[in-house]
């Protein structure tokens, strides 16, 4: 059984950005992406940080705004159209969940497609759909796809099951695998709640993609001898041992699974540290074309 090292993988992305950047200091442009998080959800906090220190540390201009819970839509708004006239910004990402009272929907849209570096605006939906290369990938899903072209594993041909159909990971998920060319060519089924006899779906599998945020649900008897798991999932598990008084596990019965697998990727580091790799690697890109 391999495991797949997402942090090993990420380092080599991050490497590739912080060449990219260097170059284009060397042009006089500097990469920048805004990180807006409303409210005080702490794994929400945190992934808003990790992604600010990172730019810091790959030599990109990088803003945060952390605003308070009550914030309204107006305001949020506002500020979204802030930076979409500022010139340092190449990227926005505004932290998902926001509070209730927030449409989340609306402030995606009020994002310039342009500067959508998680690819969650229509006009980013539709090119992923229409595989227009000028669009942004959603980073979660993208950093899935290079993980299994750096670990070598052949996607043409081959049949996924993606457990999950959100539109942050499993959907998006579904169009790049079936895309035509590298990473893609594969024979997709998208399983979710109402699927039946989910077990059977998912042995047929010969890599099974789990993007649930149900703690480690996939069981090793849902999984065929010589598959390959991706393990999305990232969920807290109350363990008093602990220093937090909990422990990150993912939507893969990992303990179990991993005997029985080709290759596997691990709860954390696995795929976590491929989606802001890919983060930055879209807000390069950004930069790139409102450049040319
Ligand atoms: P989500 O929006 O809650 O979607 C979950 C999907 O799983 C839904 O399609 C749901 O089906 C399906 N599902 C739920 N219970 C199921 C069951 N018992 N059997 C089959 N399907 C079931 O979640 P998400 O945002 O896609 O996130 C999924 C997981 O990935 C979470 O653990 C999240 O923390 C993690 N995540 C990790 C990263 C990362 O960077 N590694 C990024 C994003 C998300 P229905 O549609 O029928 O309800």
């Amino acid at each position: 059984m391999e495991l797949i090292d997402g942090k090993a993988i990420a380092q080599r992305v991050h490497a590739e950005s912080r060449a990219a950047v260097e170059e284009m200091r060397t042009r006089g442009v500097t990469p920048g992406l805004a990180v807006v998080l409303v409210g005080d959800d702490p794994a929400s906090r945190a992934y808003v940080r990790a992604k600010d220190r990172m730019c810091q540390q790959l030599g990109l201009f990088s803003l945060k705004h952390e605003l308070p819970a009550e914030t309204t839509q107006e305001a949020l708004v506002a500020l979204v159209e802030t930076l979409n006239l500022d010139p340092r910004i190449h990227g926005i990402l505004v932290q998902s969940p926001p509070p209730p009272h927030i449409d989340e929907r609306a402030v995606i849209a009020a994002i310039d497609p342009r500067k959508d570096v998680d690819g969650f605006h229509p006009v980013n939906v539709a090119k992923l759909a229409l595989a227009d290369p000028s669009g942004f990938v959603p980073c979660t899903p993208l950093g899935v796809q290079r993980l299994l072209v750096e670990s070598g594993i052949e996607t043409a041909g081959a049949r996924v099951v993606i457990l999950g159909r959100s539109m942050i990971v499993g959907k998006p998920l579904a169009l790049l695998l079936m895309g035509k060319g590298a990473g893609g060519d594969a024979t997709v089924t998208v399983a979710h709640s109402r699927t039946r006899d989910l077990a059977a779906v998912t042995r047929e599998a010969d890599i099974v993609i789990a993007a649930i945020g149900v703690p480690e649900m996939l069981k090793a008897e849902q999984v065929r001898e010589g598959a390959v798991v991706i393990d999305v999932g990232i969920n807290r598990k109350e363990d008093a041992s602990a220093e937090r008084g909990y422990r990150l596990v993912g939507d893969v019965d990992f303990k179990n699974v991993a005997p029985k697998c080709a290759a596997i990727t691990p709860v954390p580091g696995g795929v976590g540290p491929m989606t802001i790799a890919m983060l930055i690697a879209n807000t390069i890109s950004a930069c790139r074309r409102m450049d040319a």
